[in-house]
């Protein structure tokens, strides 16, 4: 059994080095230790922590679903460090596969008490013609629709843009590239688009996935050796829509497909609707012209939220709450409280709104500030936490290339002057420093440098596009 179970684990090799690429495979699969597969678990071993949360993190899913199309019924990995034969459990955290998002563990509890059970989700579309073969897309989610999305000007673009494909209307910018960090609203937006243009269109074939899923049936179609009936497929829609695409960089073939997917279907003149959790720019292991392919049509940014667009969201999602429960009240000053004190990401706001509204529930109590300071102290807590110059120091170091040490240093040269004028402005935006001390900090300079700085900053960030979205990045990078 046991045998058989490793030859299966050979056999998978060749196809996810197909799809994830040489270089991935090389660093994070091969050094992996296939070890048994019972009781649906795969177990490996692996040189260290990180490693296997990374394999659990990016190659979960392929590697279930690889072994799953051999027979072997595993849905889950597990993981122990090489040399110490004692199991190294992954955190529960990484299990789902969303990267970034700083969510405190109360929320996802948070999440299971929603008051309004989530409708079923919808497939997405069976076209018209019934002998049509099964689209292979991600449900959507009927929730994420145009009417729930509350407008901003963090979102005002992206939702114009949004709105303006899903009118249906002659292709006038292919594609719309979507980005922004975590709990945005990306994923609420190509589903509303999607939603929209099949309730307009419904004869249409629409096929929104994560890139995630999209890597999944290329993997398979591998397998099943069929890319004939995957490209076909892919290439029979009339919108296509791929949700964090930043997910198939640097994953070779698949990413190349990707590519002659979206090239296929732009000649063709059909919609193509990309998500990506950062610029195409920054997406780090895509090809150049995969890139600059991306970048053709409009490229919307969401910006992180800011109060106003906080307080929008929450008036709307707290009357779908009090709509549900209407024995709930809900003191004045809580909305605009949690706006206040809550992040930009929108997930994240949802989750504390929800979790008032649960406990509330239960206790059978008005929601006032009391409570709130008592049912989300993590989550407050976790918004609280405050960026240091030493991070900021390091970041930005990092981020052009330069040692902390030349940042800190008496040189001039703009190479590394640049760099240093940034890092001072973000001292002074994200922490509460004075003048002075942030001078200190930066290898003993005067206030007046840092005003200088600053001055330079702003006035540059009118004018140079690239260097503003480079501080938008590290500020981002910063408070995430
Ligand atoms: P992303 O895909 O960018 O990570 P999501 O689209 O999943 O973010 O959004 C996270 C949550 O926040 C979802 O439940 C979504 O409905 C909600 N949300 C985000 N932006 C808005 C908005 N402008 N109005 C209403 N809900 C929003
Ligand atoms: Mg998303």
């Amino acid at each position: 059994m046991v045998e058989q179970e490793a030859t299966v684990w050979s056999r998978i090799c060749g196809p996810l080095e197909a799809a994830i690429g040489r270089d991935a495979f090389t660093a994070w699969i091969a050094p992996l230790r296939f070890r048994s597969a019972e009781n649906g678990v795969a177990q490996f071993g692996v040189p260290t922590t990180f490693f296997g949360n990374w394999v659990e993190r990016n190659y979960r899913d392929i590697i279930v679903a690889l072994m799953q199309s051999e027979g072997v019924l595993v849905d889950r990995l597990s993981f122990d460090i090489i040399g110490h034969g004692r199991p190294a459990a992954v955190p529960a955290a990484v299990q789902g596969l969303e990267v970034s998002a700083p969510v405190s563990s109360g929320l996802s509890m948070a999440a299971a008490n929603h008051p309004a059970p989530a409708p079923e989700p919808v497939r997405a579309p069976a076209a018209a013609a019934a002998p049509e073969p099964e689209l292979p897309g991600s449900p959507l989610d009927p929730r994420y629709n145009f009417d729930n999305f509350v407008v901003g000007k963090p979102n005002e673009l992206a939702h114009a843009a949004a709105r303006r494909v899903a009118e249906g209307g002659p292709v006038s910018f292919n594609p719309l590239f979507l980005y922004g960090g975590v709990g945005l609203g990306k994923t609420h937006l190509m589903h509303a688009i999607a939603l929209e243009y099949q309730r307009q269109f419904p004869g249409k074939k629409v096929l929104y996935l994560s890139a995630e899923h999209f890597m999944y049936k290329f993997v398979q179609s591998l397998r099943f050796k069929d890319t004939l009936g995957f490209k076909q497929i892919f290439r029979s829609v009339d919108v296509l829509m791929v949700d964090d695409v930043q997910f198939i960089s640097g994953k070779g073939s698949t990413q190349e497909e990707f590519f002659h997917t979206f090239n296929a279907l732009v000649e063709q003149r059909k919609q193509v609707v990309i998500s990506a959790d950062r610029a195409p720019g920054e997406i780090d292991g895509l090809e150049d012209r995969i890139r600059s392919r991306l970048q053709w049509g409009l490229v919307v940014d969401l910006h992180p939220t800011d109060y106003e667009l906080r307080l929008g969201i929450l008036q709307s999602k707290a009357e779908t709450h009090l709509a549900a429960q209407p024995d709930v009240q809900l003191a004045s000053g809580v909305i605009e409280f949690l706006a206040h004190r809550i992040s930009s990401n929108v997930r994240i706001l949802e989750g504390a709104l929800t979790r008032l509204f649960a406990f509330a529930g239960l206790v059978g109590r008005r929601i006032d500030l009391d409570m709130v300071q008592e049912c989300l102290a993590d989550t407050l807590r976790a918004s609280d936490r405050k960026v240091t110059i030493d991070e900021i120091i390091r970041k930005v170091a990092d981020h052009y290339n330069l040692k902390i040490n030349d940042l800190l240093s008496a040189r001039r040269a703009r190479s590394v002057a640049r760099p240093r004028q940034i890092a001072m402005f973000l001292a002074k935006s994200l922490t509460s420093k004075s003048l002075p001390e942030i001078g200190r900090r930066f290898g003993g300079r005067d206030h007046t440098t840092v005003i200088h700085a600053l001055r330079k900053i702003e006035e540059l960030r009118q004018t140079d596009s690239g260097l503003a979205e480079d501080i938008e990045l590290l500020r981002r990078m910063l408070e995430a």
